[in-house]
């Protein structure tokens, strides 16, 4: 420590700069090691729950071993998402990673141990040595090559790594597009301002083949001189207008859109204010766009609201199916799943009884809250519990236990 002292110098830019890479460095190494040891306690934690299935799920319920198991599993990834603040899937994807790294990459596992080896470079061994056929021998080599590119940098290491591994596969490329054309799939992510990203993944053909459809006719409208907009949003207008056009009634797409609910507060739609409106699913748009909407889109549900007021739907209801109006209610309240941290739409969601019918729960907005299909059953069939409080009428609050005693309050409503 002595030497150090003397050593630093901070009238020197030279030697504080030195220092600060010095620093720099041992930080990025510890952080590798912790990352490292999360991943491990999660796989251990998850391990565990295979094991002793009933930390998380009450033994006295009847059910398969192998349903245990499951939920076992389940409800223990759910607990560790809300104690970490990260979402389900982070928690499997480490646990995953860290299972396939300790079994199939040992080497390159002890060096992310040791802080060698950042969590990026940990996250691609891991995918890659998944996408190898499961032989110990392909996975030995891969692992032994992938020690000499450890040094590089995350964007070079992906690319040498996915040459290694085309070298070490032992499954011919038709065989693999084969197996890779069943990741089809379409997703959205809602950004701010009133904009989403809506992503495809398809096979590399179709995808260019469409690619250069838009991208053709965005070029020949451009040749217009009246033309204002760039290329990249008469591509994206283009690509809106051709999947949401009612004429294209095949390929498993419906007649005309599928509806959409929109809700308008009626000052705004009489042009009387500008309080923005809700599309289902996404969150507040402009008052202009809701106006819009409410007008002229035979597609979209229209709910008008002024003032706010849910005591009418506060009343309790005798009938156990929630009528239309209350349904429709809560699925703008909650807009998305009432787990903590779950974002499945309400729309693709189970209405449930927070307290059960049979425990005199009423059909209530106090009483009901949307719960997909995955974190429904968690609730009925593992330790996690819920209580709920009316905190205004037609809101209500959540209170969330896990199997292992963590209390978390629900999120709370998106706006
Ligand atoms: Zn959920």
């Amino acid at each position: 420590m002595e030497l150090l002292d003397e050593m630093y110098d901070p009238t020197r830019a030279d030697v504080r700069i030195e220092f600060a890479l010095a620093r720099a460095e041992f930080e990025h190494r510890e952080a590798n090691r912790a990352t490292a040891a999360q991943w491990a306690a999660i796989a251990d934690i998850l391990g565990d729950a295979r094991r002793s299935p009933e930390v998380f799920v009450d033994p006295q319920l009847e059910m398969p071993w192998s349903q245990r198991i499951e939920f076992a599993q389940r409800a223990a990834v759910a607990d560790i998402a809300v104690r970490l603040a990260i979402s389900e899937t982070t928690v499997r994807v480490q646990a995953h990673d860290a299972e396939t790294l300790r079994t199939r990459l040992p080497r390159l596992w002890s060096a992310f141990c040791e802080g060698e080896v950042s969590a990026v470079h940990a996250r691609t061994a891991a995918e890659l040595v998944r996408s190898l056929p499961d032989e110990p021998e392909s996975a030995v080599q891969f692992d032994d090559a992938l020690a000499g590119i450890v040094h590089l940098a995350p964007g070079r290491f992906r690319q040498r790594a996915r040459v290694l591994r085309e070298r070490i596969h032992s499954v011919s490329l038709i065989e693999r597009a084969q197996a890779a054309r069943e990741t089809r799939a379409v997703w959205i992510d809602n950004d701010v301002d009133g904009m989403a990203d809506l992503t495809l993944r398809l096979p590399a053909e179709v995808a260019h083949q469409a690619f250069a459809r838009l991208d053709a006719g965005a070029r020949s409208a451009a040749n217009d001189a009246s033309e204002t907009r760039t290329l990249a949003q008469i591509r994206a207008d283009a690509a809106g207008a051709l999947l949401t056009r009612a004429e294209l009634a095949e390929g498993g797409l419906p007649a005309a859109g599928a509806p959409v609910g929109v809700l308008v507060p009626v000052m705004t739609l009489l042009g009387h204010g500008d309080e923005p409106g809700i599309l289902d699913g996404y969150g507040p748009i402009d008052a202009q766009t809701a106006r819009r909407l409410a007008a002229h889109a035979p597609s979209f549900t229209r709910l008008l609201t002024h003032p706010v007021s849910g005591t009418l739907l506060d009343i309790d209801r005798t009938s156990y199916r929630p009528p239309a109006d209350l349904k429709r209610w809560l699925g703008i309240v909650d807009q998305t799943c009432t787990f903590p941290g779950c974002c499945r739409l309400a729309r693709n969601s189970d209405l449930d009884h927070t307290v059960d019918r049979q425990f005199g729960g009423p059909t209530s907005a106090a009483n009901l809250s949307h719960l997909c299909r995955h974190h429904h059953r968690l609730k009925h069939m593992t330790r996690w519990s819920v209580a709920s409080e009316r905190v205004a009428p037609g809101r209500r609050r959540l209170d969330w236990t896990t199997p292992t005693g963590h209390r978390r309050e629900g999120d709370p409503p998106p706006f």
